[in-house]
């Protein structure tokens, strides 16, 4: 296993520099992968077509990202190493990830650090100037980079400066305000891609010898999710349509540190990052007459003495405490919360406290500024410094929310659909199942199995888009070297065209009874409350029927004003969601059939005494890639059988 991706990459085909001049490859998607893709391929010479829905590469949903990026670096020289990262990540997934792509993802994740270094991100250092890290779920040592709360924009930043050095010597064409609407094959092989320009509405036809989709993930699926709100699925899913496998659509995260929803009118919820559990300590009250006497205003969470307090993660897993991962944390506030300690009005949210790291900190710093005698006003003041330099800009963000301060007063969160695990199947290539056809980052299945530990989202994106990706689509290209430019007049380039304008008349045609977003907020209230933190076959089957009756009355009554000329947000929100609507029935169907649960997938059916997700080894270990054969009841699942040789497959404990 830890020699394989270099074999891998001493053996597979290369195109010489000469002849990647002859060779055009089409990247949708210009977040951290698509951004790093873009950027590396065309400096290896290759000829880039780069496309994104939003106005600048600058605005895709990789620069929400707040709080790290893994790397098995060890800086801290607390023991971490590529195989420790390795297993963790296979751990944290709920052993239902690939060894070898997992291994090369610890393999490759240093090179990311220096690579993005070198371009300049400003990652947080210690004071003698060596990188700093902290710690994520799900892990013992501290491995994840990091600058402030806002490391995906830095990143993001330094690819889209890699990306703007391209564009300026000419090899990346960068068309920004263009969606990709459908995926064009031409003799089997994927060869171009139909896009429509956002503001002028024209139809255009784009051919390239590969297309590449990183194009994030579906978590707005469930409508309400810490997503952006233009995340969606439409480009992973007419490349299904097109005959690329779907793979784990069921596999969904559930981040356990969001603020809470306040009611119908959102359109959004708010991530708190993961970071926060390094210092924030995570509690209820002991009594529910206290949860309850807090739901009404009686009492504050201040005056809630420390032995009235139940800091539930450090009790039930000792060992992780608050950083156990993510699904594990979702899982027990959602249990506290349902047995009746929660603390906010609609009872639905837990406190994330400071208090604590705020008295540590300020000791600590009033002791390395030689005050001996500080008092408690001294410290508190000190500590929150310290507090403002590792989180301010959440803090501030949660100020600005919920209109309470963090820094006096502990934080209530709750958990919200975060990040998909699920996505397009590849092979180790990161080739889907049609040729030519990749798919990086969030829009893939790989790495994170049922469980995506947290600082992880970005180590994969990039390690697909500088590392991985650039070697392996040689391997694909290499017989293209004298193909020549592909035609976009075939009948097959007319034939994609004349679908996706059929459809977009289909769409206009609707008889004008209901919104787009009514459609879209009753999806995401049928997958939050029967395909969410818990799932069971009944309501699994009733989300299928009501998702597919959903579908037919949307296609019927949408309402879309304006027309397909021109700029029309409504019309793009409404391919979407009908994408949307397809998608969801497939994620109960695979939730249904997986008969077991783990990581994030939990069936009621299926639990420990403890209430701990129990896998079934014996028969769902493999990963589940559905085939598209019409309405989504109808599609095939193939399963790709997962092999664990260098790894023993034991319960998932953090205890
Ligand atoms: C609030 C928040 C905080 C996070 N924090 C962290 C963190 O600290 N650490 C971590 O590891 N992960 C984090 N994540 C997860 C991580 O940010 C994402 O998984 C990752 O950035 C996804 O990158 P991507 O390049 O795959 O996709 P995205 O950044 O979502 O980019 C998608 C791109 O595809 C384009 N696109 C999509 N569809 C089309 C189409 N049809 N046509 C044309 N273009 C299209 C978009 O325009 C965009 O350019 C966080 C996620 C959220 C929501």
């Amino acid at each position: 296993m830890a020699d394989k991706w270099t074999n891998h990459k001493n053996h597979i085909d290369l195109v010489n520099p000469a002849n990647k001049r002859n060779i055009d490859v089409i990247v949708v998607g210009t977040g951290l992968a698509g951004g790093a893709a873009a950027a590396t391929l065309a400096e290896l010479g290759y000829n880039v077509k780069t496309f994104c829905y939003q106005d600048s590469p600058r605005r895709a949903h990789s620069i929400a990202a707040q709080g790290g990026i893994n790397a098995a670096k060890n800086y801290q020289g607390d023991g971490d190493s590529n195989y420790r990262l390795f297993y963790d990540t296979v751990k944290g997934g709920d052993y239902r990830s690939r060894e070898a792509n997992v291994y090369r993802l610890a393999e490759v994740s240093a090179n990311i650090i220096d690579q993005c270094v070198a371009q300049g991100v400003p990652f947080a250092r210690e004071y003698g100037g060596l990188l700093d890290n902290r710690s994520f779920g799900g892990v013992l040592v501290s491995r994840t980079f990091y600058a402030k709360g806002q490391t995906g924009q830095q990143l993001l930043l330094g690819a889209y400066s890699a990306m703007n050095r391209q564009i300026n010597r000419g090899k990346i064409k960068s068309y920004t305000r263009h969606e990709m609407m459908d995926l064009v094959k031409v003799d089997g092989k994927a060869r171009g891609i139909i896009a429509r320009n956002l503001v002028t509405g024209e139809i255009e036809r784009h051919s390239g010898h590969a297309v590449v989709l990183a194009t994030g993930g579906y978590g707005n699926v469930f409508f309400l999710s810490t997503n952006a709100m233009g995340s969606n699925v439409m480009a992973a899913w007419r490349a299904h349509r097109k005959g690329a496998f779907f793979a784990n659509p069921c596999y969904t995260q559930i981040h356990p540190t969001c603020i809470p929803v306040s009611g119908d009118h959102q359109s959004k919820l708010t991530l708190m990052s993961e970071s926060l559990r390094n210092d924030g300590r995570i509690w209820v009250p002991k009594r529910k007459e206290d949860a309850i006497a807090i739901r009404e205003g009686k009492l504050k969470p201040l005056q809630l003495k420390e032995e009235d307090r139940d800091y539930y993660l450090e009790r039930r897993y000792p060992a992780f405490g608050n950083l156990v991962p993510r699904d594990v944390a979702s899982r027990a506030a959602k249990e506290r919360c349902d047995a009746g300690f929660g603390v906010n009005k609609t009872g639905e949210a837990v406190y994330l406290d400071f208090a604590a790291a705020i008295q540590r900190y300020g000791k600590e710093q009033a002791l390395t500024h030689g005050l001996k005698n500080a008092d408690d006003k001294e410290i508190i003041k000190l500590g929150k410094g310290v507090i403002e330099e590792k989180y301010g800009n959440l803090f501030q963000m949660y100020e600005k929310i919920v209109d309470e301060n963090p820094y006096e007063t502990p934080m209530m969160i709750y958990p919200a659909v975060h990040y998909t695990m699920g996505g397009l199947w590849v092979d180790y290539n990161l080739q889907t199942t049609i040729e030519g056809c990749y798919a990086a980052g969030e829009a893939n299945f790989s790495d994170h199995g049922a469980n995506r530990l947290g600082a992880s989202a970005l180590m994969q994106g990039l390690a697909d888009g500088y590392f991985v990706l650039p070697y392996t689509i040689g391997d694909y290209l290499s017989n293209d070297i004298r193909t020549g430019a592909i035609p976009t007049d075939s009948p097959e380039f007319d034939a994609a065209e004349k679908d996706v304008k059929d459809r977009l008349d289909k769409l206009m045609g609707g008889n004008g009874l209901h919104s787009v977003d009514y459609y879209h907020k009753k999806l995401g209230k049928i997958m939050w409350n029967k395909c969410g933190m818990s799932r069971n076959a009944k309501e699994l089957q009733e989300a299928i029927d009501e998702i597919s009756i959903l579908r037919s009355d949307f296609w019927e009554n949408v309402k879309i004003p304006g027309s397909t000329d021109g700029m029309n947000q409504e019309l793009e929100k409404a391919g979407r969601v009908a994408d949307f609507l397809e998608l969801g029935e497939l994620f109960a169907k695979d939730a249904l059939t997986r008969n077991e649960s783990c990581g994030g997938h939990f069936r009621d059916e299926y639990q420990t005494p403890e209430g701990e997700a129990m896998r079934d080894d014996e028969n769902f270990k493999f990963a589940s890639a559905w085939e598209y054969k019409g309405e989504p009841k109808d599609a095939v699942l193939h399963k790709e059988e997962l092999v664990y040789e260098n790894i023993e497959l034991k319960t998932r404990s953090y205890k």
